[in-house]
């Protein structure tokens, strides 16, 4: 089969769907065709693909092969270049029916695998575990960078440093990587999520559990989430979150806020009396700003400071390690695509199977998810 790898045309969109690892692999059994300079800003040549196996192309070409491999949904000029009845793989946004209708007008066969479901077999194709693991990381970064103060303890002759208080709210897959990576730092971490077990992760990280306490039997099963994700919680226990966050807050020095709900606008943690509240020069990075923000003070794309605190608004933020974040997610891919390739490597589409049922969105010209 045809495989075409196109370079990414969203703004800002450094990562690319294939690595030579990966094509080296696709290579044995099919023609991969990845567009000259699509690997470039994940710092991948097309000399390494070539030697991996590629065709280097044009964008029509790549476009116009029988599977196309991406990261993110491909605009309407990109969809225009397609073949009808080719399969699409990547981040294609499963929440938007809008674009879901047009790639199924286009006669495409599209996979969306942020819908991959949280079971073991999928754990290797669970893209938003591996770019969420990096944004968490990266957050850490961009907040001690913009921190104008040591993250660790110091004890100098000049005199003692105290260590950075960071404060995380929502403990998934990128605020426990946030954890880890602000403890080699060597600041001093608590952290809030709504689900009950992540206290037990949390502690292992040797960071403070903020304790929400649940009131009624509705709040508990509500907490208990449903998939390995969150549901937004009743208003009562959210104020009472909120409380508590904001003693927390007035003690941090930088706050990561990565909470999500899926399908859902994310929920607001640290309203503007809470930022009032906060040190002059701490840091917000908001990690949820694409999805309206945990903090309302959050701007797109933007660092801005309000009331004397400088609130991070850089959405993607797995774009900034954009080599890793390709490596991690193009093997994602590969492993998806074992489950549409049988022992031949003929394409079949298993209707029945719980992964592909999950995450086909079109197929047929049929709009499987509204
Ligand atoms: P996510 O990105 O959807 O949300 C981030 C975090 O925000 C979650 O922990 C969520 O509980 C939290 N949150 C939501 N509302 C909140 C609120 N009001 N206050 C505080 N926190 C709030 O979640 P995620 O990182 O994708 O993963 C969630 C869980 O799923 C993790 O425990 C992860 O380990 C698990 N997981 C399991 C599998 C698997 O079993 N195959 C794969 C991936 C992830």
């Amino acid at each position: 089969m045809k495989i075409g790898v196109p370079a990414e045309s969203r703004p800002g969109e450094t990562r690319v769907a294939v690595t030579p690892e990966t094509v080296k692999k696709l290579a044995v059994k099919h023609q991969v065709v990845v567009q000259a300079g699509a690997g470039i800003p994940a710092s991948v040549t097309d000399e390494a693909y070539a030697a991996a196996g590629a065709t280097i192309g044009t964008a029509a070409e790549a476009l116009g092969a029988e599977m196309v491999l991406k990261v993110r949904a491909p605009n309407a000029e990109e969809r225009a270049q397609m073949k009808p009845g080719a399969v699409l793989v990547g981040m294609l946004n499963p929440f938007d029916g809008e674009n879901i209708a047009a790639m199924a007008a286009s006669g495409l066969s599209a996979f969306a695998l942020e819908a991959v479901p949280r079971i073991t077999r999928a754990q290797s194709m669970d893209v938003l575990s591996s770019q969420a693991n990096i944004a968490g990381y990266k957050a850490v970064m961009v907040g001690a960078n913009t921190y104008q103060r040591f993250m660790p303890m110091l004890m100098t002759a000049a005199g003692t440093v105290k260590a950075a208080r960071v404060l995380i709210m929502g403990v998934g897959v990128a605020g426990l990587q946030a954890i880890a990576t602000a403890k080699r730092l060597g600041a001093v971490i608590e952290a809030s999520d709504v689900r009950p077990p992540v206290k037990e992760q949390v502690e292992s990280l040797g960071a403070k559990f903020i304790d929400v306490p649940y009131l009624t039997d509705e709040e508990r099963e509500i907490a208990k989430g449903v998939g390995g994700y969150a549901r937004p919680m009743p208003p009562e226990w959210m104020k009472r979150q909120a409380e508590l966050v904001h003693e927390r807050a007035k003690q941090a020095d930088i706050i990561i806020t990565t909470a999500l709900i899926p399908g859902r606008p994310a929920p607001v943690l640290i309203s503007e009396d809470t930022v009032k509240a906060m040190k002059p020069g701490s840091v917000i990075v908001d990690l949820a700003v694409e999805q309206g923000g945990n903090c309302p003070l959050s701007e797109l794309g933007k660092t801005v400071v309000k009331h004397g605190v400088h609130i991070v608004g850089e959405p993607n933020l797995a774009c900034h390690v954009a080599a890793d974040a390709s490596a991690l997610y193009a093997r994602n891919v590969l492993d998806f695509l074992k489950l549409v390739f049988d022992k031949e490597d003929k394409l079949v589409i298993d209707r029945e199977d719980e992964i592909i049922k999950a995450t086909l969105v079109c197929h047929g010209g049929e709009q499987l998810r509204k």
